[in-house]
């Protein structure tokens, strides 16, 4: 992680200087999209670990209270103004629940909805950008800040089955952007190519979404969809791989799917398709060696009882 941490910190450097510059903004605007989408996952990924973020980040964009001009504008402020934000006080440990933590989290939600109405906006005298991939990925996107944005972090792990409509949308569209992008590529390098072919992306596209899904959708045939979807397609984003996530995520499914038929009478306690219990409420991550990471899984009963858990050993393959 002490190489995540020095690119980071050249990162957030590139970020300041790119800022002074206010001239060729357009180039300017994609390598801060793709530095803050980066500082998004790698937040996650120190948060697994148990690790403090060793950085502090400001991404800062030109003002703007008019209409977005182009969906690349869109993109970037979404990512910057909402997602950054939101993964920043997601990721730092805060207690959620505190009256400065909700108020930072109702901050989020007003530029979420601010943002959402600017996009309205600008599709209204657009039609001719919807069902693009650039849309699509948008979309996806905008639906992954509104379900991280939305859960109730009183309710657990139970929080995720009031999305279930939310994620059969985003697989869909997660489905149609990975098929677009696969002809694109098929197209371009005129090899008939399989999907199977592994896809390096630095931008941040459907990983992080169907990993939530393979992880948190306990509704079985959603969920299986998004590793489904994986397994057709892998690819790396930034800091992020499908091989890894699918590993785990069907190391995790298998777990829940047999917890609650092989455990005792009586031994359940209440949720759809896999119990409060039952569920997997912890996922910790440490290197084992450059090769290998061994990742802990621990239920909410484990937790309960004073169980640390089982711990799996996974090739770090993207
Ligand atoms: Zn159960």
């Amino acid at each position: 992680m002490a190489h995540v941490a020095s690119a980071m910190v050249l990162c957030q450097q590139w970020n300041r200087d790119f800022q002074t510059h206010s001239h060729a903004s357009e180039a300017i605007a994609s390598v801060i999209l793709l530095l803050a989408q980066l500082d998004s996952q790698v937040r996650q990924i120190f948060l697994v670990q148990g690790l403090p973020v060793p950085w502090t980040t400001q991404f800062i964009l030109p003002p703007s209270e008019g209409c977005f001009m182009s969906l690349d504008e869109a993109h970037v402020s979404l990512e910057v103004k909402v997602n950054n934000n939101a993964l920043k006080l997601l990721t730092s440990g805060i207690d959620i629940s505190t009256p400065e933590a909700l108020a930072k989290k109702e901050d989020c939600l007003h530029e979420f909805r601010r943002w959402n109405s600017k996009l309205k906006t600008y599709l209204a005298v657009s039609p001719h950008e919807r069902g693009t991939i650039a849309a699509n990925v948008l979309y996806l996107r905008r639906s992954y800040a509104k379900v991280m944005l939305s859960l109730d972090p009183t309710k657990g792990e139970l929080a995720h089955d009031e999305f279930i409509e939310d994620y059969a949308q985003m697989l869909d569209l997660a489905s149609r952007i990975l098929e677009g992008l696969n002809d694109y590529s098929t197209v371009n390098s005129d090899s008939g190519s399989k999907p199977t072919k592994r896809h390096f992306s630095v931008e941040s596209t459907v990983t992080e979404t169907l990993f939530l899904i393979g992880v948190h959708c306990r509704e079985p045939t959603i969920r299986e969809r998004a590793l489904e979807l994986m397994r057709l397609y892998p690819r790396r984003e930034g800091m992020c791989g499908t091989m890894l996530a699918l590993s785990l995520g069907e190391t995790l499914t298998g777990l829940e799917r047999t917890a609650c038929q092989t455990s005792p009478p009586g031994s359940c306690s209440e949720g759809p398709w896999v119990c409060a219990d039952h569920r997997v409420t912890k996922i910790q991550c440490k290197d084992v060696s450059y090769q290998k990471v061994a990742i802990l899984l621990r239920t909410a009963g484990e937790q309960r009882r004073g169980s640390e858990g089982k711990w799996f050993t996974f090739h770090k393959t993207w």
